[in-house]
């Protein structure tokens, strides 16, 4: 590592807006290994900073939790109808000790965001990549499993089943016995701020759409998984229980740990629940930037009226406009 930067550069006045765990070696107390080692420069944009690129894995000293390798996806390969969704996407998020990353994915419609969530899941007909690497801590990802959890925007409750039964529904399929089950899952019931004694015992029809989102995130999370991705959970919601919702997923995922993969249409989103954030090309998808998120210090509403905050949201919606305006 070299020498402490000048405090008035520009690489020493974006270090101070990057979150702690991604502090150069220099500015952690020593007893703290550095994650990264070599942070790429970046360019400050309101509350995050734009790399000057993804970062690559050489630039992490801890383990990814994800990484894609030239990862390529061709729907229909070899046949006539076959079609390209991402090509040569390349990231790495890395494994924070006692902490995951929340990384929101950005880009137009089409351009392979969620082709990039089913392949760290594992579903076909995503998986597998037609060329390059998933690795999923460092092994290649061979299908689904229990390491990875995800919430989809439709809301995906079983019908004939009550609010805790299908919490527990995935403790019920690893055997858990049935007194432990109901413990935990009335535990989840009430995390997700339903009512134990009120809303366990109702059916998905009797829900509100954001009370069958918190069902899906309780079943989901009841499983402790490492990672959790989730595809615009919350794209059917109106705008305030869209944010309500936002504050909840703040609140468990700073209890649970886990890495977070987003994709949202809603950029407020993404800066509010970012560490990072990636935005795509058009179709073949590729990463183009990758930024870094300061994390939020207050509830959604008032967040979104910080010029600090307004400032990242129009950057990428620049960014983003622009892009929509070069599709075919
Ligand atoms: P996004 O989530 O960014 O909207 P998707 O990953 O869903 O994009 O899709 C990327 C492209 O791949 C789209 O053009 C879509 O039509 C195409 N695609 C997705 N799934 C399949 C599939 N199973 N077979 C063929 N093409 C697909």
């Amino acid at each position: 590592m070299s020498s402490a930067p000048d405090p008035s550069s520009p690489a020493a006045r974006v270090s101070a807006m990057l979150p702690h765990e991604l502090q150069p070696a220099t500015t952690l107390p020593s007893v703290t290994a550095p994650e990264v080692t070599a942070p790429v420069p970046a360019q400050p944009v309101g509350m995050g900073a734009v790399l000057e690129h993804p970062h690559t894995r050489a630039e992490f000293s801890v383990p990814p939790v994800v990484q894609f390798k030239n990862v390529t996806k061709t729907y229909n390969f070899g046949e006539s109808n076959a079609y390209t969704a991402i090509r040569d996407i390349n990231f790495v998020v890395p494994d924070l000790p006692d902490k995951g990353e929340f990384v929101c994915i950005l880009g137009p419609s089409g351009c392979g965001k969620s082709t990039i969530l089913r392949l760290i899941a594992g579903l076909e007909p995503q998986h597998p990549a037609t060329t390059g690497e998933v690795l999923v801590l460092n092994r290649p990802v061979a299908g689904p499993g229990a390491d990875r959890g995800m919430v989809f925007q439709d809301y995906t409750s079983f019908d004939h089943r009550t609010v805790l039964d299908n919490i527990v529904f995935g403790l019920e399929c690893l055997g858990v016995r049935r007194s432990e089950r109901y413990a935990r899952g009335r535990e989840w019931v009430k995390q997700v701020g339903l009512n134990t004694a009120t809303d366990a015992d109702k059916y998905p029809h009797e829900l509100s759409g954001g009370m069958r989102q918190r069902v899906a995130i309780a079943r989901t999370l009841i499983l402790k998984p490492r990672i959790i991705l989730m595809d615009e959970p919350f794209g059917a919601l109106d705008p305030v229980t869209r944010m309500n919702m936002q504050d909840l997923l703040v609140k468990l995922w700073r209890d649970v740990q886990a890495t977070v993969f987003f994709i949202t249409h809603s950029i407020e989103e993404a800066v509010f629940l970012g560490d990072r954030v990636y935005i795509m090309s058009n179709a073949p998808g590729t990463i183009l930037q990758e930024l870094e998120i300061r994390p939020a210090d207050k509830p959604a509403k008032e967040m979104q009226r910080e010029p600090r905050f307004q400032e990242t949201v129009a950057y990428l919606r620049d960014q983003i406009s622009q892009l929509e305006m070069g599709k075919d």
